[in-house]
């Protein structure tokens, strides 16, 4: 059974507007701002270097700022970098308010797509 296409048109336009998360490479809402956002599933992986889950939160309900708290017992983390699925990532306030990670190499991205393609069953 060939694939089946997932896009609602054929149109070129609307296919050059996927992007993919650059953690679990699942098709994410486009942004031209952020081409390798991390999706929100995978945000909710985040850890420290030791692998303690961190949970990112606006400091002000408008949006404005951000801080890293530990998952287990709210402590404060210090750093805006974090790690999801063995990808270093850094945080960052979004332009449109809230929370945007995104890994620290671009290439990264390049990388797993390449990885996913290679692993997907035939
Ligand atoms: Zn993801």
């Amino acid at each position: 059974m060939p694939m089946s296409k997932k896009y609602k048109t054929n149109h070129a336009k609307e296919h050059k507007k996927q992007q993919h998360c650059p953690c679990c490479n699942r098709y994410i809402k486009h942004n031209e701002r952020y081409p390798d956002y991390v999706c929100s599933k995978c945000v909710l992986l985040a850890t420290d270097k030791s692998g303690n889950s961190i949970t990112f939160v606006n400091i002000t309900e408008s949006g404005q700022g951000y801080q890293g708290k530990y998952s287990a017992d709210g402590k404060l983390y210090r750093g805006n970098n974090c790690y999801i699925k063995g990808v270093k990532c850094f945080v960052d306030e979004a332009y449109f308010g809230g929370i945007v990670i995104r890994p620290f190499k671009r290439s990264r991205k390049t990388i797993i797509n390449e990885l996913a393609d290679e692993l997907k069953p035939a």
